[in-house]
C-alpha cells in the first residue's frame, strides 16, 4: 500500500491567533479539494496550537508544535513539554528544525532527547535532518544526515520509531529559494530509507514517511512529490499563505 503523503506547514514565528485560526477555517473549506491520500498538517507557534485544533475539530487536517522540551515539567522557564503540546491537541512536533540547531545551539543528543520525549506521550515527531551548504560541497551530506540519525535514534525502540516522520531539509534550501533537484531529494531520501533498514529492519523503512523541505512551492512542489520515495513536504514561506499551501498540496492532482 503506498504511504499517504504528508504536507505540513511550518509557519515558524509567524500569525496571531486570529490570523491562524482564520487560515484554518479557509482550509477547512479548500480541503475537499485536497486528494484523500494526503496529510495536511498545519505548525503555528505554541500560542496557536490550541485555537487551530478548534477551528479544525472533525476536519481532515491536524496540528503540530514547533519545537518541545524533554522534562515533563519543572523549572525550564519559557519552555513547553511534551505532555502539554499533546493536552493541547497537537498530534505532530517538530523535532531538530536546523533553525533550532543552527540559529539555537540544539545539539544532535538534545534532538534525541527530544525525540524520545515526543515518543514517550505519543506524538508523531518530524525528525529534521539536513547538510549544510560546505557539507554537500564536501560530498558529506549522507554521512551528515546519517549522523544526525544515528545520535536521534539512539535507544528508540523499532515499534517507536515506525511512528515518525524523517524530514529531509537541506540547510542550503531552507528560505533561501534554492530547491534540491528531485534527483537530488530522492538520492538523500534512498540514503535514509536504507538507513532506517539498517538499523529498524525493511518493514519500518518501508513504513516510514520521508518528507523533503527547502523552498518548496506550487511550482516545484509537483516534480518533487512525483517520486515515490518523497512521501511529502515540509513547507515553510510558501505555507503562510493558503491559497499556496492548497496548491501545493494539489500539485500532483493538477499536474
Ligand atoms: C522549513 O521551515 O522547514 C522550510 C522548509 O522553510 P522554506 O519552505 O521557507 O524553505
Amino acid at each position: 500500500m503506498p504511504r499517504p503523503k504528508l504536507i505540513a506547514a511550518n509557519w515558524k514565528m509567524n500569525k496571531t491567533i486570529s490570523e491562524a485560526v482564520s487560515f484554518a477555517s479557509e482550509l477547512r473549506t479548500a480541503l475537499p479539494s485536497v486528494p484523500d491520500h494526503y496529510d495536511l498538517v498545519l505548525i503555528p507557534s505554541f500560542l496557536c496550537v490550541r485555537p487551530v485544533v478548534e477551528a479544525l475539530s472533525g476536519a481532515r487536517a491536524w496540528v503540530g508544535a514547533q519545537d518541545l522540551h524533554w522534562e515533563k515539567n519543572g523549572p525550564f522557564t519559557g519552555e513547553v513539554s511534551a505532555e502539554m503540546v499533546r493536552d493541547a491537541g497537537a498530534m505532530y512536533v517538530l523535532v531538530g528544525h536546523s533553525e533550532r540547531r543552527h540559529g539555537m545551539g540544539e545539539t544532535d543528543p538534545v534532538v534525541a532527547k527530544k525525540l524520545g520525549a515526543a515518543l514517550r506521550v505519543g506524538l508523531t515527531p518530524i525528525l529534521c535532518v539536513g547538510e549544510t551548504l560546505s557539507e554537500r560541497e564536501n560530498g558529506l551530506q549522507a554521512h551528515v544526515v546519517e549522523r544526525q540519525l544515528a545520535v536521534a535514534f539512539t535507544g528508540v525502540a523499532a515499534d517507536d520509531a515506525r511512528a515518525t516522520v524523517v524530514a529531509y531539509e537541506p540547510v542550503w534550501a531552507i528560505g533561501t529559494g534554492r530547491t534540491a533537484s528531485p534527483d537530488d531529494a530522492v538520492t538523500m531520501h534512498k540514503a535514509i530509507r536504507a538507513w532506517i533498514g539498517g538499523r529498524f529492519g525493511a518493514p519500518i523503512a518501508k513504513a516510514m514517511r520521508i518528507q523533503y523541505g527547502g523552498s518548496v512551492n506550487a511550482a516545484n512542489a509537483g516534480d518533487l512529490l512525483r517520486s515515490d520515495e518523497v512521501d511529502g513536504l515540509l513547507v515553510g514561506g510558501a505555507s503562510l499563505d493558503v491559497v499556496s499551501f492548497v496548491g501545493i498540496a494539489r500539485s500532483q492532482a493538477t499536474a
